[in-house]
């Protein structure tokens, strides 16, 4: 942080249905839960009489609000009105949309009794004020900048419509980055790759609304995008749906009595059923509880995962074709794929892991952080490093510690060469054999100089090494010459060293007190 006031980078996920924010704070990514307590929030925007709501507030009154509350901005952004896509979309969402100048499609609500018009950037830029202002009341500090992720297969209008709703929400986006790219390097796995040579990863995407598999491959850093597939209408919602039809059917079989002309009902099954599903990953039975549903009759039940399971297994398989396809795309072999990684809320359900792994023959999955948090992680992580909080910071403090662990490892070593010489050479002249060879001055010069040395090094355990080297120097200079004077003498005598049964422990006479000494060169 470069001064007060001014906050850290934040890493945004704006998702199709739900957003995530996090940040780099004591070296380490903290997602930020928003004021009702979650870390995950819903990319919706509704407009009332009186106010704007973003977030759970816009979600939880949807069924109230239907044709003012607006979600699925992700799927207008950056794409004309007459693509096949929005043409298709738009009969499934229940606000207003029509075409505007240069075929932009533009979102007619009703806010504080008037009609307004917003473009699907408009609708983003309020996400992204959302999950800044969840930042800046963790934080504390006004946030300027961030990084946010858009799927792989953005296209450039795509990607400059998200930039610039960045820009409306009044964010500096410091860069657009590939949601796989982001899940991958939450996982650090440019990191890893850099030391294995080339690194294929693939990201299995499955959120809300949308399915998405990536193939990338890493190399020293870099990423690259070989294959996308996946499918734009798969995702949590499906299962949700598959939930609510199931009790809608044993609401009728148990009341007599079909919901399904009631939005409000629909849309109050439908939030316990998300509910029920998210416990269902955790737990192996869970329950429904809804005070006077419909026409004034309670809705009490139960479902266990192995149902859940079976209302949604054709679901779930249909999850794996576009693993194949994208494999095939990128011409690769699943045995080539070095690291599988889980995106996505609604990989957190035990039953979608499970089929993935069986694919991959059993490879364990890169989940340990969660899958829904993954992209705003990776995003964070991003965001430290682009504003120099945390990798150059990162990258300053890596290579500090590491030249810090060096000198230690000097300091050590010189220290332990110097008490090794020292109490071997002690051994060395108090052995009989030896001893008895040297000439009483010398044998006193050398035990004063040890006794010295091992004082001065009680005193300075916390001496530099070259402090340790320059007191071994010192001692080698007094003992060296008595030994080699001595070794001399011997080899005179009894014709050199080792021929007078010395050989086993005698230090040879250009080492003194033995091999321990080379080690300080
Ligand atoms: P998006 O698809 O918008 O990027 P997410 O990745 O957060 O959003 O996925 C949201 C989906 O994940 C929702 O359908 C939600 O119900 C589902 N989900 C979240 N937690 C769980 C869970 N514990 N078990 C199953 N599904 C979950
Ligand atoms: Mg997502």
């Amino acid at each position: 942080m470069s001064g007060k006031g001014e906050g850290p980078a934040i890493g945004i996920d704006l998702g199709t249905t739900y957003s995530c924010v996090g940040v780099w704070q004591h070296d380490r990514v903290e997602i930020i839960a928003n004021d009702q307590g979650n870390r995950t929030t819903p990319s919706y925007v509704a407009f009332t009489d009186s106010e704007r709501l973003i977030g759970d507030a816009a979600k939880n009154q949807v069924a109230m609000n239907p044709v003012n509350t607006v979600f699925d901005a992700k799927r207008l952004i950056g794409r004309r009105f007459s693509d096949s896509s929005v043409q298709s979309d738009m009969k499934l969402w229940p606000f207003k949309i029509q075409a505007g100048p240069a075929d932009k499609p533009m979102i007619y609500v009703e806010y504080k009794g008037e009609e307004k018009e917003f473009a699907a950037e408009e609708i983003s830029s309020m996400v992204l004020i959302k999950m800044r202002e969840i930042a800046e009341a963790y934080l504390g500090v006004t946030i300027k900048n961030a990084v946010v992720t858009v799927p792989a297969y953005f296209n450039d209008s795509q990607r400059q419509a998200t930039k610039d709703a960045g820009v409306i929400a009044g964010l500096n986006v410091m860069r657009i980055i590939n949601e796989p790219t982001a899940a991958a390097i939450a996982y650090g796995l440019d990191k890893k790759a850099t030391s294995v040579g080339e690194k294929n990863v693939l990201i299995f995407d499955l959120g809300g609304g949308t399915f998405d598999v990536s193939l990338l491959t890493i190399e020293e850093g870099i990423f690259e995008v070989k294959a996308t597939a996946g499918d734009t209408h798969l995702g949590g919602e499906d299962f949700d749906n598959r939930m609510v039809n199931h009790f809608v059917q044993e609401f009728k079989r148990k009341s007599k009595k079909d919901i399904t002309g009631n939005p409000r009902a629909l849309r109050r099954l439908r939030t316990s059923c998300e509910r029920a599903k998210r416990t269902l990953s955790s737990t192996a039975q869970t329950t429904i509880e809804i005070d006077s549903l419909y026409e004034g009759i309670d809705f009490y039940s139960t479902i266990t995962r192995a149902r859940f399971e079976e209302l949604n297994m054709d679901l779930f398989r249909k999850c794996m074709e576009p693993v194949e396809k994208c494999l095939r795309d990128a011409k690769m072999d699943k045995s080539t794929v070095h690291d599988v990684v889980l995106v996505g809320g609604s990989t957190r359900i035990p039953k979608v892991q499970q089929l993935l792994q069986d694919f991959f023959n059993g490879k364990e999955l890169c989940k340990s952080i969660n899958p829904d948090e993954a992209v705003a992680y990776g995003a964070a992580v991003q965001g430290a490093i682009l504003s120099g909080e945390g990798n150059e910071k990162m990258v300053q403090e890596a290579e500090k510690y590491k030249s810090e662990d060096e000198e230690h490892k000097k300091k050590v070593e010189a220290k332990n060469a110097l008490e090794n010489y020292a109490y071997n050479m002690r051994n060395t002249i108090q052995d009989e054999k030896i001893g008895e060879k040297l000439p009483a001055a010398d044998k006193k010069k050398i035990e004063d100089s040890i006794e010295q040395a091992i004082q001065w090094l009680e005193g300075n355990q916390l001496a530099e090494a070259d402090e340790f080297e320059d007191k071994m120097k010192e001692l080698e200079s007094i003992c060296n010459p008595i030994i080699a004077k001595m070794y001399q003498g011997a080899g005179g005598e009894a014709g050199g060293p080792g021929a007078s049964g010395m050989d086993d422990d005698a230090p040879p006479a250009s080492g003194g007190a033995g091999p321990k000494i080379e080690e300080v060169d």
